[in-house]
C-alpha cells in the first residue's frame, strides 16, 4: 500500500496548520487555496489575534489551549519567526458575571502565572483602562498577542518544505466521497484521495451547503485608533472585557495605535465572503465609540484604519471538528466562533490525527453536534 494521500481544502488558519501536521507525519498532502497562504479577506487578517491561557466560557477547552501553546512554541522555533508575543494580557470585568468567574477557575486551573487585581491596583499599573465600579482584572502573565497572517503563511511553508503541494489560486468546487476515497473538483480538474480536511471558514455553506443549518457566517470589523498623545499608548497591553461589556483590544507594535474589536452582536451576516463591504460604513462604528468613551478615553475616536474580516458561528459557539456527516473520509473543522486562532495549531494537530487515524488523542467529545445538521 502507497502513502496516505490526504487533500487539505482551504489553507487559512486551520487548514494550514493541517496541512503542516501531516507533512510531518509523511502523508501525501495536498492544498487547495482560493487565494494563497495568508491573505486577509477571512477569519486571518489584521495582524494581530488575543492569545490568552485564561477561558471564558467553557473550561473544557484548556487542555487544547494548553497543547496549542505547546505548539506555538514549536512553530516558532522551527521556522525562526516571532509569531506569538508574550506581553502579558488583562481579562476585565465583572465577577459577579459568569464569564469572569469562569476566567477566576480557569486561570487557577491553568497552571500559568497570574494575579487578580482589583480596580485600584489595574488603575496604577495600568492606567489606559478606564473600568467600571467593582471590576476586577485578572493579569495573565503568559498571555499576548498573535501574529495571523505570518503564523498561517509560516505553516503552509513549513509543509511545503516538508514536501507537500499547495495549489495557490485554486478554489475546490465539490467534494464528492467515491468508492473507498474522497474526489476533489476545482477549474484545473479532478483530484483523488483516501481522505479530505475541509477547513473553508467563511465558505463552508457555499462548499458543502449540508452545514448551513448550523454554521452562521459574520463579518467582524476591526477598527485601529491613535491615541489622543503620545505617552497614552506607550506601555498598554493586549485586553479583553468579559460579557455583558465584552470589547477587546490590541496594540500595532510600535504601541502607536490600539486596534479594537467588539461583539457578535455588533457585526453583519456575511452569506458570501467575497462580495462583503471590506471596510467599515461611519453607521457601524458607534459600538467602538462607547468603548473608547467608557473604558479608553485617551483614544482619538477617529480611527485611522477599518477593515473587515469573516467568521464563522454555531449556536453554541462550539465548533464543529469530526466527519462530514454523510461522508466518512471527509474531516470538516469549521464554526470557530470568534476564538479559534489561539487554539489553531492544536486544531491542525486534531484535524492531521483524525484524517489519518480517525480519532485524536485531545478530548473534543464536548464539540460533538451529532444531530443538529
Ligand atoms: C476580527 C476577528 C478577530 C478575532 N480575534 C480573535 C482573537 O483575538 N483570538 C482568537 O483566538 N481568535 C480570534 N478570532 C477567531 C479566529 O481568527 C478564527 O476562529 C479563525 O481564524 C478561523 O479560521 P478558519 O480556518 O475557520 O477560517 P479562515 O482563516 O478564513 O480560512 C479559510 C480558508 O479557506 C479558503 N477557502 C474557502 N473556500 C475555499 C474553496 N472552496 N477552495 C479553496 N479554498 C477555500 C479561504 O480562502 C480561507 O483562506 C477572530 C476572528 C476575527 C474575524
Amino acid at each position: 500500500m502507497g502513502r496516505l494521500k490526504v487533500g487539505v481544502v482551504g489553507l487559512g488558519t486551520m487548514g494550514s496548520q493541517v496541512l503542516w501536521q501531516l507533512s510531518k507525519r509523511g502523508v501525501d498532502a495536498t492544498g487547495f487555496e482560493t487565494y494563497f497562504p495568508g491573505h486577509s479577506r477571512g477569519a486571518a487578517g489584521g495582524e494581530t489575534r488575543l492569545f490568552r491561557n485564561i477561558e471564558l466560557e467553557d473550561l473544557r477547552y484548556a487542555p487544547i489551549v494548553a497543547r496549542a501553546s505547546e505548539i506555538w512554541d514549536d512553530l516558532q522555533g522551527v521556522s525562526g519567526r516571532e509569531l506569538r508575543v508574550i506581553s502579558g494580557a488583562l481579562v476585565m470585568g465583572s465577577p459577579a458575571h459568569t464569564q469572569m468567574q469562569t476566567a477566576l477557575v480557569a486561570a487557577h486551573q491553568s497552571g500559568k502565572p497570574y494575579e487578580v487585581l482589583d480596580r485600584a491596583e489595574l488603575r496604577a499599573r495600568h492606567p489606559q483602562f478606564e473600568v467600571d465600579p467593582g471590576d476586577i482584572a485578572i493579569w495573565d502573565r503568559t498571555g499576548g498577542s498573535i501574529r495571523p497572517e505570518l503564523t498561517v503563511a509560516t505553516a503552509a511553508d513549513l509543509a511545503e518544505q516538508n514536501g507537500a503541494t499547495i495549489n495557490r489560486g485554486s478554489k475546490v468546487r465539490e467534494i464528492n466521497e467515491t468508492h473507498g476515497g474522497v474526489t476533489v473538483v476545482t477549474d484545473a480538474g479532478r483530484f483523488d484521495f483516501d481522505r479530505v480536511v475541509v477547513a473553508a471558514g467563511g465558505w463552508i455553506n457555499q462548499l458543502l451547503p449540508r452545514f448551513e443549518s448550523l454554521i452562521t457566517v459574520r463579518r467582524l470589523i476591526s477598527a485601529w485608533y491613535f491615541g489622543r498623545d503620545a505617552e497614552y499608548l506607550k506601555t498598554v497591553v493586549p485586553f479583553i472585557r468579559t460579557a455583558p461589556t465584552y470589547c477587546y483590544g490590541l496594540p500595532v507594535p510600535d504601541r502607536t495605535a490600539m486596534k479594537l474589536g467588539v461583539g457578535y452582536e455588533d457585526h453583519l451576516p456575511a452569506d458570501r465572503p467575497d462580495e462583503v463591504e471590506r471596510i467599515a460604513r461611519p453607521d457601524e462604528l458607534a459600538p467602538f465609540e462607547r468603548v473608547i468613551a467608557r473604558y479608553m478615553p485617551g483614544l482619538n475616536p477617529y480611527p485611522m484604519r477599518t477593515e473587515t474580516y469573516i467568521e464563522t458561528y454555531t449556536p453554541d459557539r462550539h465548533e464543529w471538528i469530526g466527519e462530514h456527516p454523510d461522508m466518512g473520509n471527509v474531516v470538516v473543522l469549521a464554526g470557530f466562533s470568534g476564538h479559534g486562532f489561539k487554539m489553531s495549531p492544536a486544531i491542525g494537530e486534531i484535524g492531521a490525527e483524525l484524517a489519518i487515524d480517525g480519532k485524536t488523542g485531545l478530548d473534543i467529545d464536548f464539540l460533538n453536534h451529532e444531530g443538529e445538521l
